[in-house]
C-alpha cells in the first residue's frame, strides 16, 4: 500500500514541478527587464497585488519588486529564503536579480555587506531548478571565492537558503580536508564550492572529473580571482570550461578591464554598480544638460562639439543606423581630428564588442544607435553622451545616460532638443530628471554644410548615405508615438536637406502622400499603412519601378511591414524575410558610377534624363523640375571648381614657404655644426679625421632631413641637386641673406 502511494505523490510533485517550472519561464520571459536598465531607476512594485499570473497573458512585474516573495522563484528557494529570514531584497539584489534569472552575464559591484552572496546564489539554483537538474546530471555549476574562509561562509548561505532543494553541493577547498575522499565524490556533486587552486587540482588529478555540462559560474570577490595572483591557475581552469554558460561576477569594485572580460567570455554582460547616490533615476555624478537646436543646426552643432572636445571620450546616440552611417562616413572624409568609430545594429555581435573595446580604450567618437550599443554598458568609459536625436520617451533617455554615467567621476550629457520638442524637456523633468537647458554659444559654432556638400558632389557614396539619412530621420519622427513631442509636418525640410550638404532635398514619398491627403486608414504611421498594403500591389509597385533605390524601399517597406521592427532599418539579422536578397543585389550594382550618370527609368520604361532621381520631380503643379534641378546642380559644380583651383593656389604657396624655411633651417644646422666642428678642430688639433667626421656629419644632417617623411621626401629632389648645383657656400650665403631679410 505505501510503496504505489509514495509513488503517485513523487509522480504529482513531479508534475507539479514541471507546471511550476513551465509558468515560471514564462514569467520571466514576459517581465525581462530592457538590458542595461537599472532595476532601482523604477518605481517599486506595490506590496499588495498579485504576484505571478495576473490573467492568461500578464504577469506582475518582478523588474520593479522589492521583496523576494515577488519574484520569479521557485517554491522551494523562497521558502528557504523565507525560513532564512530574508523577506526584503538589498540594493544589488534588486538591481541584480531580475537580469541574473532571465539568463544574463553579471558584472556586479557593490560594498561589502551588502548582500552579494544571495545575488549569485539564487540564480544558481533557480537555473538548476528550472533545468530540472538532477544527481545524474553532474556539475551544474562552479562557485569560486578567493579564500577558504569566504567559500565556507558563502556554502553556509547555500545550505541554508538552498536546504529545500535537492542538489548536492561540496566544498573544496585547500587544507586539511582529504583530497582522495573528495575525489571520490566531486562527480556526483552538482554545485562546487571552492577555491581556484583547489578546484584545478580537481581538473588535473580526479579521473573522469567532467564540467562539460556547467551551466553557471560564479566568481566571488571577482577582482581578487582575477588580479594576477591567480592569473595562471583562473586561465588554467577557464580553459577547460564550456563557453556556453551564464557567468556571474561580483565584487566590491567594478572590473574594467576589456581583457578580463574577453578572458571570462562575457556575454553582453549587465554592469550593475549600487553605490548609495545611485538610487536617483540617472545618476546624481552626472551633469544633465538640453540644448535647443534647430534641425538645420544639428550636423554644425554636432561638428563643432567634437571639434570642441578633441580630448574626451564622447558617446553620440542618432536615432537611426542611416544617420549614423552617413555622420560616421562624412566625418571621417572631413577630419576632425579625433578617431571616430560606429555601432548599428547591421553589426554582428563581434564586431560591435571589438569597436566598443577600442572605445573604451582610447579617445574618441562613437556614433551608435539605441540597438547598436545595446548590451554594452559604458560606465567609467565616457566623458560626454551628445544625444543628436531625441530618445523616444524618458525611459529611453534614462537607458542611454544611466548605461554611460560615471558613478565615481562623474561624466556629462547633452541631449539637442528641436523648437519643437521642448515638451520632452518638461516630461523628463517631471520624472525628477535633474536635466538643464541651457544655450548654445553660437559664436562658436562651426559650419560643416559646405564642407558637406562639397564632399557629397565628390563622393556619391556619401551623397546617396545622406538621402537616406535624411529620409530615416524623418520616418524615424513621424513614426514616433508620442505626438505631442514629435511632429514632422513642422520640420524644415528644405533647410535639413540642404545643411547635410545635399543639392536638391530627397522627395519623402510617406510625407508627399500625407500631404496630398491621401490618408492613412488609421493615423498610427506607416507600420500600419505597410501593413494594409496587399501582396499584389507591393507586387505590381516593384515592377513598374525599376530603379534600384526604390526598389530598397520596397524591399524595407515589406520588410517593415513583416516584422514591426521599432528602429527604422535595425532590425535583427536573422529574421529577414527573402526580399533581402534584392537589396543585396542592389548593393552591388554601380558602386563606382561617376556623377550624373545614373540611367532612370520612368514607368513605362523610358530613360529619364541623370539627376531626376535627385528631385523633387513633381512640383506642386505636377510639371517636372528637372530645368531647376540641372541648373542649381551645375550652378554648385562651377562653384566647387572655383573653390577648388583657390585651394590648389593656396596649397602651392604654402608649400612654397615650407620650402624656403626649410632650407633656412637646413643651413642653420650646417652653420651650427661647422662652429661646433671647427671647435673641436681647434682642441683637438688634429687634422684628417675630424674633417672626415664633419663630411659624415654634414651627410647625415642632409640624409635625416629628407627621409624624415613623406612630405620632406617630396623635397628631395630640390634640397638633394641644389647641393650639387650651387656650392655649399652658395647656399650658406643664400640662407644668410633670407635670414638678415627675415629679421630686419
Ligand atoms: P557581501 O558579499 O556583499 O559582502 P554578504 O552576502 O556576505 O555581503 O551579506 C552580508 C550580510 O547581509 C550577511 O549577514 C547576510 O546574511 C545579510 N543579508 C544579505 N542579504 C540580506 C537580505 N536581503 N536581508 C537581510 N539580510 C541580508
Ligand atoms: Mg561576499
Amino acid at each position: 500500500m505505501r510503496k504505489p502511494t509514495s509513488k503517485n505523490l513523487r509522480n504529482q510533485q513531479r508534475f507539479s514541478e514541471v507546471q511550476e517550472v513551465e509558468l515560471l519561464e514564462s514569467w520571466i520571459e514576459f517581465g525581462k527587464p530592457d538590458s542595461g536598465l537599472n532595476p532601482l531607476s523604477l518605481s517599486p512594485l506595490p506590496k499588495e497585488g498579485p504576484i505571478g499570473r495576473i490573467d492568461e497573458s500578464s504577469f506582475s512585474n518582478y523588474a520593479a519588486c522589492t521583496r523576494f516573495y515577488q519574484l520569479p522563484l521557485s517554491r522551494k528557494t523562497k521558502d528557504g529564503l523565507s525560513e532564512s529570514k530574508y523577506i526584503e531584497m538589498t540594493e544589488i539584489q534588486r538591481a541584480s536579480l531580475p537580469h541574473s534569472l532571465c539568463g544574463r552575464d553579471i558584472l556586479g559591484a557593490a560594498k561589502t555587506g551588502s548582500g552579494k552572496t544571495l545575488a549569485f546564489i539564487i540564480p544558481v539554483l533557480e537555473k538548476l531548478y528550472r533545468a530540472r537538474w538532477g544527481p545524474e546530471d553532474g556539475v551544474g555549476s562552479i562557485i569560486i571565492s578567493p579564500t577558504r574562509e569566504l567559500a565556507g561562509e558563502l556554502f553556509d548561505v547555500l545550505r541554508n537558503v538552498g536546504r529545500n532543494h535537492s542538489f548536492s553541493a561540496g566544498l573544496l577547498i585547500g587544507g586539511r580536508k582529504d583530497v582522495d575522499t573528495e575525489k571520490e565524490h566531486v562527480n556526483n556533486l552538482n554545485i562546487l564550492v571552492c577555491t581556484p587552486g583547489r578546484l584545478l587540482q580537481h581538473m588535473d588529478e580526479t579521473p573522469n572529473f567532467d564540467c562539460s555540462q556547467l551551466q553557471v559560474l560564479v566568481l566571488d570577490e571577482a577582482d581578487r580571482i582575477l588580479d594576477a595572483g591567480f592569473k595562471k591557475t583562473l586561465n588554467s581552469i577557464l580553459s577547460q570550461l564550456p563557453k556556453r554558460r551564464q557567468t556571474l561576477l561580483f565584487s566590491a569594485t567594478q572590473t574594467k578591464s576589456v581583457q578580463d572580460l574577453a578572458r571570462l567570455s562575457l556575454k553582453d554582460p549587465e554592469y550593475i554598480s549600487v553605490h548609495e547616490e545611485s538610487v536617483t533615476a540617472t545618476p546624481s555624478r552626472l551633469q544633465q544638460t538640453a540644448m535647443i537646436v534647430p534641425l538645420d543646426q544639428k550636423i554644425n552643432m554636432l561638428w563643432s562639439f567634437i571639434k570642441m572636445h578633441l580630448n574626451s571620450k564622447i558617446l553620440v546616440f542618432l536615432s537611426s543606423c542611416k544617420q549614423v552611417k552617413f555622420v560616421f562616413e562624412a566625418f571621417k572624409k572631413l577630419r576632425p581630428g579625433i578617431p571616430l568609430k560606429c555601432l548599428h545594429g547591421r553589426m554582428k555581435q563581434e564586431r560591435r564588442m571589438g569597436i566598443y573595446s577600442q572605445f573604451c580604450e582610447t579617445r574618441s567618437v562613437l556614433f551608435a544607435t539605441d540597438v547598436g550599443s545595446r548590451g554594452l554598458n559604458f560606465n567609467n568609459a565616457v566623458d560626454w553622451v551628445v544625444q543628436v536625436d531625441c530618445p523616444e520617451n524618458v525611459a529611453s533617455y534614462i537607458h542611454r545616460v544611466g548605461r554611460t554615467a560615471r558613478y565615481h567621476s562623474g561624466g556629462k550629457s547633452v541631449l539637442f532638443l528641436l523648437p519643437s520638442e521642448t515638451e520632452m524637456l518638461k516630461k523628463l523633468q517631471e520624472a525628477k530628471i535633474p536635466i538643464k537647458l541651457i544655450k548654445a554659444n553660437s559664436k562658436r559654432l562651426l559650419s560643416v554644410t559646405n564642407a558637406l556638400s562639397e564632399l557629397l558632389v565628390k563622393s556619391p557614396d556619401t551623397q546617396y548615405l545622406a538621402q537616406r539619412a535624411f529620409t530615416t530621420y524623418l520616418r524615424s519622427i513621424y513614426k514616433q508615438q508620442d505626438k505631442e513631442v514629435f511632429d514632422v509636418m513642422n520640420l524644415p525640410l528644405e533647410d535639413f536637406s540642404a545643411s547635410l550638404g545635399l543639392p536638391v532635398t530627397p522627395k519623402v514619398r510617406f510625407l508627399n502622400q500625407k500631404i496630398k491627403g491621401k490618408k492613412l486608414p488609421e493615423e498610427e504611421g506607416p507600420l500600419l499603412q505597410r501593413g494594409n498594403i496587399d501582396k499584389d500591389e507591393v507586387v505590381t509597385v516593384r515592377r513598374k519601378k525599376s530603379h534600384v533605390d526604390d526598389l530598397e524601399e520596397e524591399v524595407e517597406r515589406d520588410f517593415l511591414s513583416a516584422k514591426e521592427a521599432a528602429v527604422d532599418g535595425e532590425a535583427n539579422e536573422d529574421s529577414i524575410p527573402a526580399t533581402r536578397i534584392l537589396k543585396k543585389k542592389k548593393l552591388k550594382i554601380n558602386v563606382h558610377r561617376p556623377i550624373g550618370t545614373r540611367v532612370v527609368f520612368d514607368e513605362e520604361g523610358n530613360t529619364l534624363p541623370p539627376l531626376a532621381a535627385l528631385a523633387d520631380t513633381a512640383s506642386a503643379d505636377g510639371l517636372l523640375q528637372l530645368d531647376k534641378v540641372k541648373e542649381r546642380y551645375e550652378k554648385l559644380k562651377e562653384e566647387m571648381k572655383q573653390r577648388d583651383k583657390e585651394d590648389k593656389q593656396l596649397l602651392r604657396q604654402r608649400l612654397r614657404e615650407k620650402r624656403t624655411k626649410e632650407k633656412m633651417k637646413l643651413t642653420r644646422a650646417r652653420q651650427e655644426q661647422e662652429v661646433a666642428s671647427e671647435h673641436e678642430e681647434d682642441m683637438s688639433g688634429s687634422d684628417g679625421e675630424t674633417i672626415d667626421n664633419k663630411s659624415r656629419k654634414r651627410s647625415k644632417i642632409y640624409f635625416e632631413s629628407e627621409s624624415d617623411d613623406d612630405e620632406k621626401k617630396g623635397k628631395k629632389d630640390n634640397v638633394g641637386f641644389s647641393e650639387d648645383s650651387i656650392s655649399l657656400e652658395e647656399q650658406e650665403a643664400l640662407a644668410l641673406k633670407l635670414l638678415s631679410s627675415m629679421h630686419s
